[in-house]
Parts: C-alpha cells; structure tokens; sequence
C-alpha cells in the first residue's frame, strides 16, 4: 500500500460532508462481498488438474496462468466463465494438446461450483446501506458478464437498497461520464466507493468526481496497475466499509 500512497497522493480520512452529493456508487466485487479468494480457489483446484500433465510448481507456470487471463479479457471481458476459458486455453497449450476430455469436464465443472457458491458479505454491509438508505440515492455500478453479476446481485438480496444498478464490461473515464449524464448526475456531486484503484478511484476522480478507495488485500494485481497520467489525483482511503458512516457528515 506504502506504494500506492506514494504514486498516487491518497489523502488520509479527512471528513466528507453527505451534503455534497447527489448520487454514492458502490462498486460490488470485493467492495461490498469477497470474490477475488473465489478466483483463487479455482486457481488452486485448476493446478492440481494440470499436476496430471505439468509440474504447477515449476518456474513460469503461474506467470503462464496469469497472463493467459489477462491476455484473454479483451475477447473473453471478465468473469468466472472467462477464466474458465482461459484455464481450459491454458490446460490445451500446457499440455501441448494431450488435455484429457474429462479434465476440461472438470474444469466446467469447477466453474458451476464457483458461480453457485454463497456470497461472502463485506462485514457491516447492511449496516452501512441501511445507514444511507433515505439519505441519498445509492447506486451500484459492477464490472463484468451481464449474466454473471446480476445472478450475483440477485443472491445479495441487497438489490432494493440502490436506486441504479449499472453492470458495464469496463469502469473508465468514458463509461462513468455515460453512466453519469444518463442519470442526470453532476461529476462534482459524485462520489465512488471501490476496492480497485483502477476502475473504482482513479477514473472517477479524473472526470471530477469523488472517490473512497478501500483497499481489499485480495484485490487482483490487474486492477492494482495503474496507468501513469493518474499520478498525482487524490481520493479518501478507508480501512473497512464499515468506516464509511464516519466519514461522511450528515
Ligand atoms: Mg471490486
């Protein structure tokens, strides 16, 4: 995180008054439920798959599994089901080609398990919604398969707590400005609530917005790479989701 405070001039906690905005967006995964220890638990199913054909310990495989879902986003966007196919792509290629039918099978099969799994709920999530609720207008706004997040949203049974709920294919400066006039919402008078530095914060302030950056320590490392002209933009930085009712004067 020192990192991260330094690059980018995250100012401490100093705080916001409610009466400044119109519209706080929360962002879902890993912000208002976990999600990214999902991903690695199917990482650490796929290994044991690719044990039968390639030692999953041997210098540059998880770098190989790593790129191949990063390289996949542009055609596959993101999601469970994206990184199914990437890890099928990964078991056809590490294998050079000798990837068992059934081992793909359990691939798929692993990635039904994961879209079932209960949500894992942020501690004090209700409380914070419930805390807002009547206050201001509340919006959710979710990076990745339409299909996929909604289920998810669904399943939260926090649907009813957000006025908007917007599921984009990605969160940056061009899609908050949509996202903002198509609600009529003024930049200044916006305020973002995310774990993602890249597609929570630094977007949203770029475009004259707020923002409350609350690190998740199992954020994915694709969304902690920052793009160099963000230097410099400031936001709030909290330790938990439960912290944000202080922060924000009524
Ligand atoms: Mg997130």
């Amino acid at each position: 995180m020192a990192d991260s405070e330094a690059r980018y001039n995250c100012r401490m906690p100093t705080p916001l008054s409610l009466a400044d905005f119109d519209v706080i967006a929360f962002d879902a995964d890993d912000t208002l439920w976990h999600n990214e220890e999902l991903f690695w638990e199917f990482k650490r199913h796929f290994k044991a798959i690719l044990a039968r054909y390639v030692d999953p310990s041997a210098d540059g495989i998880d770098a190989y599994i790593d790129n191949k879902e990063v390289s996949n986003i542009g055609c596959y966007g993101y999601g469970f089901k994206s990184y199914a196919l990437s890890m099928i792509e990964a078991l056809v290629e590490l294998s050079q080609g000798r990837a068992a039918a059934d081992d793909i099978a359990r691939i798929l099969i692993l990635l039904k398990q994961q879209m079932a799994a209960d949500l894992d709920f942020v501690a004090g999530v209700r409380e914070v919604l419930d805390h807002l609720t009547g206050r201001i207008d509340l919006m959710l706004i979710t990076k990745g398969d339409t299909q996929e997040q909604r289920h998810k949203i669904d399943k939260s049974g926090l649907a009813h707590y957000f006025r908007w709920i917007e599921v984009v294919h990605r969160k940056d400066e061009g899609v908050y400005r949509e996202l903002l006039a198509k609600h009529g919402v003024n930049p200044a008078r916006f305020l973002m609530v995310g774990n993602a530095l890249r597609s929570d914060i630094l977007p949203v302030v770029a475009i004259g917005g707020q923002a409350v950056y609350i690190p998740n320590n199992t954020t994915w490392a694709h969304e902690l790479e920052v793009p160099p002209e963000y230097a410099g933009l400031r936001y709030s930085e909290l330790p938990a989701l439960s912290a944000l009712p202080a922060l924000l004067r009524d």
